[in-house]
């Protein structure tokens, strides 16, 4: 069965009691495990879902704000102590080597004595990190589409797109609406469009309150308001919308509701409010 779990669904890294977890999604088709986004809670949250950690078959990053891969270095150490025993693709930024190393290197005492005193096989070629770029590129059965989004400060982040035999799957990434995305994405199964909630904005900004504009000018140029992602999917022709990443999450005086109306200026077809743990069929 084909299906996406989005396994973390809220923007930005702060966590405090009773909110979401930060990013990443579980793609599960033609046969592949694949893990979008490593951001904090992932490992968990994978096992939630019912998949091995020994079982993933490459992991992607999308950009590198920690949201999307803080918890990359310790999933990989679980996994590995969970019996992880070949290879996975890593694709992603330049910049993750240098992570995945300094990751090896802050855990090196715990690592060596695992190997010495345990058996485990090394750790680091474990994961094979290759530079993610503009293009296509063959994930198994998958082909595995990427484009530029805009997501300022960051140039390289990334809206990703997977074909497989009968399904397609386009994520949007943290991005500001582009016009290329709705080309991008047509025809897809399922959208997951990352999305913010103007009215919440202004309430999260009146609330952080701190004298001047460049949260809100970073939000703005940074991300896509929920009927922009309306727009987007109806224009691609897409069977699904999912909104993700969602901002504001944690303010209760912004209920799925809201969301719903906003989106539905837009978009007329299903629409999923992301939770976190929350299981799309494509099928
Ligand atoms: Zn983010
Ligand atoms: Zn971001």
């Amino acid at each position: 069965m084909n299906s996406v779990t989005l396994l973390g669904t809220k923007g930005g890294p702060a966590i405090r009691p009773g909110t979401r977890m930060p990013t990443s999604i579980l793609l599960q088709m033609d046969g592949m495990t694949i893990l979008v986004d490593a951001g904090l809670g992932a490992t968990r949250a994978l096992c939630d879902a019912g998949v091995a950690l020994t079982e993933l078959d490459a992991i992607v990053i999308t950009h590198l704000h920690s949201d999307h891969y803080l918890e990359l270095g310790p999933l990989m150490h679980t996994a590995w102590t969970a019996g992880l025993a070949r290879t996975v693709p890593l694709y992603g930024p330049s910049g993750l080597a240098r992570y995945w190393h300094g990751f090896l290197n802050a855990m090196s005492f715990d690592v060596d004595l695992r190997l010495r005193d345990e058996g485990r096989p090394p750790l680091e070629p474990l994961l094979d990190v290759h530079l993610l770029e503009e293009g296509e590129t063959r994930l198994g059965d998958l082909k595995m589409s990427a484009i530029r989004n805009e997501h300022p400060p960051i140039e390289d982040s990334f809206a990703l797109r997977f074909e497989g035999t009968d399904k397609i799957v386009v994520l949007s990434g943290d991005t500001a609406p582009i016009p290329e995305m709705a080309p991008f994405a047509l025809g897809a199964d399922l959208l997951v469009h990352e999305a913010m909630l103007p009215a919440g904005i202004d309430a999260l900004c009146a609330r952080v309150g701190n004298g001047d504009d460049r949260l809100r000018i970073h939000l703005e140029r940074s991300h896509t308001p929920a009927a922009e992602a309306g727009r987007i999917a109806s224009e691609a022709g897409v069977k699904r919308l999912a909104l993700n990443h969602l901002v504001p999450c944690d303010d209760p005086d912004f209920t799925e509701t809201h969301w719903q109306e906003e989106t539905a200026k837009t978009w007329a077809g299903p629409l999923f409010i992301g939770t976190d743990g929350m299981k799309i069929p494509l099928d």
